[in-house]
């Protein structure tokens, strides 16, 4: 695609489409080249979406009655399906993950706006009969600006996943896409103004990471900060929540297991643990990264997860493969580089390159990379890779995979593989994670279920009814009536 055909995507601020002075060129992870010019925003953009913002919250927003934010929650979901199919095929090419994956993204964000709108018209205070003489009832109010700082790996699931509960509850959004796939995100906002939400109570500030995220950060006009990516950033954004004494939300990152003991049903429990480290390219925050298995069926469950990587395709996201690229050159060089020491760590039993293929020259292609014999100290065990490479290492009984699966600085999700149920929720309970699941991985979107990390997976929680409480602050007013 030449550079003069590319579609530009402006910034969305007070209800405005702002193209503003600068653009940066957004990457088909595909091919290797720009697909979209965006507007670059700074400083200037930030304090004008963040007084945006405020502006709306405080003449309008505020004011609605949950049944009001809840009609216009319903549309905005509304016109997420109605615009499915295009979501889903933008998404594609900005982030290259398989066609289907960003049906089921799109999909997934409409049921947010559609499970808040139709959870805010129930979600009420408490009344306290604690004193006498005296009502006493409690309020659960917004925060006021929330900025919602958004990574590239699902972009339209997790920005909605944290602005449909932000704007259920009162508050007005400001939200920084990441550089390497923002292009839905803007989308979000334009559908969001058609469904009639006010200017302003929803504006995006595309943009890098240092120009526009850590600027959002630090504003002093915001009120809550709720972030997705990295531990490393994540720790920027904490520091520059503390200065400004608000609540921050961390979703960082994972290094999930899936603990198959001998009992398992090896041949239910293959495909779901290959998909869970396939998806996206493994690039998801909850991963199935680890594999661990109980000695007595090490080889069966290595050769069935073999077996099957073996047959995977590759290809661009619109193509609808199995398996997409990697988002960027960046993280196909880390993820390079993992694979290079654990070569030197461990057991490589398939993959481990770049894949030979001339039809995906330029793209960010690696191939599903599975190592066995893998020590729990091995850096290949203990880091994020981000890839589509799978570890996986022996346990002898409940003592040991409890150790090993807890052995890591991670605690985001963790699924049990066994005919026990007993078992099975002795190690739920021992496992330090924020979601367990039990002969299955993950849950679709997994809307209703709360999501969040132990450890330095971060803090907070999304998804749910929890949301709501994340989104809003208890306020106690006391009556005297009596004596
Ligand atoms: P990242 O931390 O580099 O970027 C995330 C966002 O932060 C982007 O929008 C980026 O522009 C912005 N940013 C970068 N520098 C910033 C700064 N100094 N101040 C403010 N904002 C800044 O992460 P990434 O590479 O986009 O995503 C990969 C990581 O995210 C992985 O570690 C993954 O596990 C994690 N992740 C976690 C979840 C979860 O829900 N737990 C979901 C998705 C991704």
């Amino acid at each position: 695609m030449s550079a003069t055909t590319l579609e530009e995507f402006p910034a969305i601020i007070g209800g405005e489409r702002v193209n503003g002075s600068r653009t940066f060129e957004d990457i088909d992870p595909s091919t290797g080249q720009p697909c979209a010019t965006v507007a670059r925003c700074g400083q200037a953009e930030i304090d004008q979406a963040v007084a945006a913002a405020r502006g709306t919250f405080q003449n309008t927003w505020r004011r609605t009655t949950p049944a009001e934010r809840a009609r216009i929650l319903h549309k905005i979901s509304d016109l997420l399906r109605r615009d499915h199919e295009e979501l889903a095929r933008l998404e594609s090419m900005d982030t290259g993950k398989p066609l289907k994956q960003a049906r089921a993204d799109a999909t997934v964000a409409a049921r947010y706006f559609e499970f808040y709108a139709n959870t805010i018209e129930s979600f009420y205070g408490d009344t306290i009969p604690a004193l006498s003489g005296t009502f006493v009832y409690t309020l659960r109010e917004p925060y006021g600006v929330t900025a919602h700082i958004i990574p590239w790996n699902y972009p339209i699931q997790i920005g909605c996943r944290s602005v449909a509960p932000a704007l259920a509850t009162g508050n007005c959004c400001v939200m920084k896409p990441a550089e390497e796939a923002p292009i839905t995100t803007i989308r979000l906002a334009e559908l969001a103004l058609e469904a009639g939400l006010p200017p302003g109570a929803l504006n995006v500030v595309p943009g890098y990471g240092e120009e526009a995220g850590a600027p959002l950060a630090a504003h002093s006009g915001i009120n809550h900060i709720a972030f997705t990516g990295s531990v490393e950033v994540g720790q920027l954004v904490s520091k520059a929540a503390a200065e400004n004494v608000i609540p921050v939300t961390l979703e960082l990152g994972g290094k999930s297991p899936n603990i198959v003991f001998a009992d398992a049903d090896v041949a239910k429990a293959a495909p779901i643990i290959v998909n869970s480290i396939i998806q996206n390219a493994g690039q998801t925050c909850s991963a199935g990264s680890r594999l661990l298995v109980q000695r007595e069926v090490h080889d069966e469950v290595v050769e069935a997860v073999a077996e099957r990587f073996r047959q995977i395709t590759i290809g661009p996201g619109l193509d609808d493969p199995d398996l997409g690229p990697i988002i960027s050159r960046d993280q196909l060089e880390r993820v390079g580089g993992y694979v290079r020491q654990g070569k030197e760590e461990a057991r490589l039993v398939v993959g481990g390159n770049a894949p030979q293929d001339e039809r995906l020259r330029g793209g960010f292609f690696f191939e599903p990379t599975l190592f066995d014999d893998v020590s729990s100290g091995a850096t290949i065990a203990q880091e994020e890779i981000f890839g589509p490479v799978l570890v996986t290492s022996t346990f002898e009984d409940i003592e040991e995979a409890s150790a090993l699966a807890n052995g890591t600085d991670y605690g985001l999700i963790a699924a049990v593989w066994t005919r026990d149920v007993g078992k099975a929720h002795q190690l739920a309970h021992e496992l330090q994670v924020g979601q367990v699941y039990i002969n299955t991985y993950g849950a679709g979107g997994g809307v209703e279920l709360p999501f969040g990390g132990f450890k330095r997976s971060g803090h907070g929680r999304e998804k749910g009814y929890e949301a709501l409480y994340e989104y809003s602050q208890v306020k106690t007013v006391a009556l005297k009536y009596g004596p």
